[in-house]
């Protein structure tokens, strides 16, 4: 199934409103939607020329995505703890 890219395909398919907000990292306002699987999704809003809007996740713009996805946070964490595992830089190594 494609992603639903509208309001009403949204909400035909389960998704709802939540609230709306900044995205911290970019300044930019986004909306939250709770998806089918009751998690909260950030979405961009835009219109083309056609003033037809349309929506895709912010995950796909955003300068942090994982401020929104706890898989994406989780796999900063592993590199995080990787890199410190593998020591201090050491800038004359
Ligand atoms: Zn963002």
């Amino acid at each position: 199934m494609p992603f639903p890219n509208t309001r009403q395909a949204l909400q035909d398919n389960g998704y709802v409103f939540n609230h709306t907000k900044t995205c911290e990292a970019c300044n930019v306002q986004i909306e939250m939607w709770t998806t089918p699987k009751d998690n909260l999704m950030p979405l961009d809003f835009k219109r083309d020329e056609h003033q037809n809007e349309t929506c895709e996740p912010h995950f796909a713009s955003c300068k942090k995505p994982e401020l929104y996805s706890r898989k994406l946070r989780e796999k900063k964490e592993k590199e995080k703890a990787a890199a410190a595992a593998a020591g201090p830089m050491n800038p004359d190594a």
